[in-house]
């Protein structure tokens, strides 16, 4: 028995709240901090963009900018080397394909061409392209982190091999195209992510889906010999 994904959000809902949607960034803000985001804390993403923005206050400064002067601008979000050069190249392939530097206009096209679009910039691949469309565009992809990627094939939204990149598809048909509802799923499974289904030792015992996780029940039918199969904690590789 897999959870359903209205019974995933209901009790999610419940447990942490209705996050509204609200947009947080222009669109190619929205990309490079999530270009930043990888790898790093929410901490560091934000403060690796702001002293970007205060060593170049404009996006086509950051293009024409040194690499080492954007790398050391991001130094303290982590991976800078990586994520300098990467933002560097996507604001130029914007720069070339559209003769300035803003994705303002995308907020007017359909969710498909959006995702396409994205997808077609170097280094820019199906999660980064949903924070973009999500947050800022407010159209409902779904980013699938590990968090999202973990709790939905340990309930059963997805079967247990299934890839992030697999994941999203099959998530969003589920979840449909309600905005709101996309934001709210997303944010509060990061949430149980974090807080109950961690990668190691999830709190089973106190999870508002262990009635119908996948994860737990196997691990309730099948205990160890001699362990109280209570205590049995689902791993993040089956
Ligand atoms: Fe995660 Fe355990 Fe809850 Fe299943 S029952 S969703 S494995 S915390």
């Amino acid at each position: 028995m897999s959870c359903s994904i209205e019974i995933v959000a209901e009790r999610l809902e419940a447990h942490y709240g209705t996050p509204r949607w609200r947009r947080h960034a222009p669109p190619l803000d929205e990309l490079v901090m999530t270009i930043l985001s990888q790898h790093t804390s929410d901490g560091n993403t934000a403060a690796a963009f702001a002293s970007l923005r205060r060593r170049f206050p404009t996006w086509e400064q950051v293009r024409r900018a040194a690499s080492s002067d954007v790398v050391a601008a991001i130094r303290g979000g982590g991976l800078g080397n990586r994520k300098g050069p990467r933002i560097q190249a996507v604001l130029d392939a914007i720069w070339h394909d559209r003769g300035r530097l803003d994705l303002d206009d995308y907020v007017d096209l359909p969710q498909s061409e959006v995702r396409t679009r994205l997808l077609a910039l170097s280094g820019v691949g199906p999660k980064t392209a949903a924070c973009v469309q999500l947050f800022s565009l407010g159209q409902p992809a779904l980013p699938v982190d590990t968090h999202v990627h973990r709790v939905s094939r340990r309930v059963g939204l997805v079967p247990p091999a299934t890839s992030a990149q697999a994941a999203q598809p099959i998530l969003e048909r589920l979840l449909g195209a309600d905005r709101d509802r996309v934001y709210a799923f997303h944010l509060n499974v990061i949430a149980h992510g974090r807080s109950i289904c961690r990668a190691r030792s999830p709190a089973c015992g106190r999870c508002p889906l262990n009635d119908c996780c996948d994860a737990y029940l196997a691990t309730l039918q099948t205990p160890p010999a001699g362990e109280d199969p209570h205590s049995s904690r689902p791993s993040d590789g089956r």
